[in-house]
């Protein structure tokens, strides 16, 4: 059985083609520039990359060039061996709490939801209305971003605001990588063979979020109304101070589009250090003993500073951790950035082996036996996720 798992942004899609009898990926790649002049697709297959460029005027040129292709290239012997397609949705609201079969209602609703998600959702749109022109009999199943949040309690999800801005506009937290904590959660419960278990899930790439999970339900999120919230992030602010907003749009004269493109695009890591939204840069910056090193230092301590706190309070929101794990570009990576944080967590008896903790990229323990939580790097699988939950709706 054959699986696509599908993420369309607005002028690109990435895929991967899992046989989903040993959960593999037999094949994977990216169409970039779609619409635009300079559009290529790159396709990894065999240990081989294949990269050509080529016009892709919409999202259907790429879905059929990627179909071709897979047959082309021997990948697959025909396309009806492809038994489903599974899409990476980002915004399904309060209505989508779990994966679902994608039926003209859920086009329709990711429509009308774009105010929430409006790089992704009419982006997620174009990519389900290619497969349907394709491959109009295979079924495709949605899976949402935002579904796994949704066993929030009111107490997490309300904003402390007129109530009536809930009931009549939707303003709620809904939370975002919810398909990275639900595969993080799974495979650390697999793996210790549990399913009581309460987990700190840290997802933790350019954009960031921390999960707090119990019982293999998400309990409480830091990303909010939007991925703008929680944790500092590469070039986003994470949570500030609302009235910053006004007092800047009459000091530098911006309108509040401006001030939030502001927060998204060129605070974070990137703002605080004046140097650079990627951490590898601040962590070779922080070695010099000049301003650069200096700005690098106060950007990476206020990165680990606001992790930190949400750990800790979501430490005592579940009442103790019995795990703690770190995922994404920088969680899976960075040992400097994950050595500061659980230093910073110390007082609670997280203790990790400076030796574990090189790892990069695999799955690994890396806190000490007498640590007072387990610590693992778990190298996320949104791609899987999706491919697993279309497997099930399609049976
Ligand atoms: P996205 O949120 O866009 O999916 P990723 O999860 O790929 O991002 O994370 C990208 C970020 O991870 C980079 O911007 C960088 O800060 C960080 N990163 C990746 N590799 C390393 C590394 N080896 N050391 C430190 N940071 C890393």
């Amino acid at each position: 059985m054959k699986i696509i798992s599908i993420n369309a942004g607005s002028s690109s899609l990435k895929f991967s083609l899992f046989n989903m009898d040993d959960k593999k990926v037999i094949a994977s790649g990216l169409f970039e520039r779609i619409g635009i002049d300079g559009s290529s697709y790159t396709i990894k297959y065999n240990g081989e990359k294949i990269k050509e460029e080529i016009e892709l005027s919409n999202h259907t040129d790429a879905v059929k060039i990627l179909l071709d292709k897979l047959v082309t290239l021997n990948i697959i012997k025909s396309l009806d061996e492809i038994d489903g397609v599974g899409h990476r949705l980002v915004h399904g609201k309060d209505k989508y709490k779990e994966s679902c079969l994608i039926t003209d209602e859920v086009v329709n609703d990711l429509i009308a939801f774009k105010d929430f998600a409006p790089l992704h959702n009419p982006a997620n749109v174009l990519g389900i209305q290619a497969f349907k022109e394709v491959l109009p009999n295979v079924p495709m199943v949605g899976v949402f971003d935002t579904a796994f949040h949704q066993t929030m309690e009111e107490e997490a999800y309300l904003y402390p605001v007129p109530y009536s801005w809930y009931k009549e506009h939707g303003v709620r937290k809904y939370g975002f990588h919810g398909t990275s904590h639900r595969y993080i959660a799974k495979t650390i419960s697999e793996h210790l063979g549990r399913d009581d278990l309460k987990i700190i899930s840290c997802h933790v790439g350019n954009g960031g979020s921390i999960t707090a999970i119990k019982d293999g339900k998400c309990v409480d999120t830091s990303m909010g109304f939007t991925p703008l919230a929680g944790i500092m992030m590469g070039t986003r602010s994470g949570d500030v101070d609302p009235s910053i907003i006004t007092y800047i749009m009459e000091q530098e004269g911006l309108n509040a589009k401006e001030v939030i493109d502001v927060l998204n695009k060129k605070s974070g890591l990137l703002g605080l250090s004046e140097i650079s939204s990627d951490m590898r840069d601040i962590v070779a910056a922080m070695g010099n003993d000049d301003e650069q090193g200096s700005k690098a230092k106060r950007a990476f301590l206020k990165y680990t500073r606001t992790v930190t706190n949400y750990i800790a309070q979501y430490y005592v929101l579940l009442g103790g951790a019995d795990v703690i794990c770190f995922t994404a570009g920088l969680g899976e990576n960075s040992e400097p950035f994950r050595k500061k944080v659980c230093e910073n967590l110390s007082c609670l008896g997280v203790k990790i082996d400076n030796d574990a903790n090189k790892v990069m990229g695999e799955f690994k323990k890396i806190s000490t036996d007498d640590s007072s939580t387990l610590v693992y790097v778990v190298p996320t699988d949104e791609e899987l996720m999706i491919a697993l939950d279309t497997l099930k709706l399609i049976n």
